[in-house]
């Protein structure tokens, strides 16, 4: 398939997206995620050279929520190495996102890092060497390195609004901590967790952030810039693929085939390994609490440029 002109596909996806009436409704039970209005659109692809293709609200800072699961998972590996699998499994859930009931069958130990239980655990391991502020502190420097951009900030209003209705995060942590597998209070934990969630990102930082997973590893491909080895790289790929979507990770495979990683601010990252890093952000959710259009822009980006990772001519 011959590539087509990045720019034209981009602001083709975006003109298809605006007619689309189906939108899935914005995440109400983080009550400042409710006041989002459900018409922005932004989408950025920065491809393996660098080169950066945008259209919409690409430049306009969102709540990456569980976006943020990959990178604080990349941190926790570099602290703890494989170390970090005797607490957190790497199935998936084909549950929701903030599901309790695996952990009563699985004593404790989430089915994998992408969902709720699975990222407070990891938060857990962070808060292993360091106390909140610290780590909240070297998560930012570890954002501000992968995209080369020190203005990326936690949105403390959004951190504030999870801590006040995080009853069901808080019942995840309680419900870990009585098999052992939370080892701060859970206050402490979920303070950090809340944090990583309310990471405030564009499009275009987000695919930023994306390169080092799109280079195995690298921050930009042919240099020696090493954020983590190549091997851990295409195993953090394989979880997003098997993982990153909740219980709507097989439809997003079947229907996009990339490795991508979403949140209920309404944003999605997806890697084209060896290709691109991706980002889009449109508010409104599915029923799995996944980008409703974010996934459409995804499946008709793979549909114009062949970048499934099953594609076989
Ligand atoms: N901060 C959100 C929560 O804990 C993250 C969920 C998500 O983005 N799927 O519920």
């Amino acid at each position: 398939m011959k590539q087509p002109d990045l720019q034209i596909v981009v602001d083709q996806i975006a003109d298809e997206m605006a007619q689309q009436s189906e939108r899935g409704v914005v995440a109400d039970y983080i009550p400042t995620l409710a006041s989002v209005s459900p018409s922005h659109f932004g989408m950025t692809i920065i491809d393996h050279d660098g080169n950066c293709y945008m259209s919409g609200d690409a430049d306009v800072a969102f709540s990456i929520q569980s976006i943020s699961k990959v990178f604080s998972l990349t941190m926790a590996l570099g602290f703890v190495g494989d170390g970090l699998w005797s607490r957190v499994g790497r199935e998936p859930s084909g549950s929701a996102f903030n599901s309790i009931v695996q952990l009563e069958w699985e004593q404790g130990i989430p089915r994998n890092p992408f969902i709720n239980a699975g990222a407070i655990v990891v938060a857990d391991i962070l808060l292993g060497r360091y106390e909140p502020r610290e780590i909240l502190g070297e998560f930012l420097r570890f954002m501000h390195t992968v995209t080369g951009d020190d203005t990326i900030t936690i949105d403390e209003a959004v951190a504030k609004s999870e801590n006040e209705t995080g009853f069901r995060n808080r019942a995840l942590a309680n419900y870990m901590r009585a098999y052992g597998n939370i080892e701060n209070t859970v206050e402490r934990n979920l303070g950090v967790y809340f944090h990583l969630c309310s990471l405030s990102m564009s499009c275009h930082q987000l695919a930023s952030a994306g390169r080092y997973l799109m280079c195995g590893g690298r921050r930009a491909p042919g240099t020696s810039d090493t954020i983590i080895s190549q091997q851990r790289a295409k195993r953090i790929l394989a979880l997003m693929m098997m993982c990153g979507h909740y219980d709507g990770s097989g439809e997003f495979a079947y229907r996009v085939g990339l490795p991508g990683k979403s949140g209920v601010g309404g944003g999605i990252l997806a890697i084209a390994p060896g290709i691109a890093s991706i980002a889009v952000w449109f508010p409104g959710l599915n029923s799995q609490g996944n980008s409703q259009l974010g996934s459409n822009a995804l499946e008709r980006l793979v549909e114009l440029t062949g970048w499934s990772v099953f594609r076989t001519d």
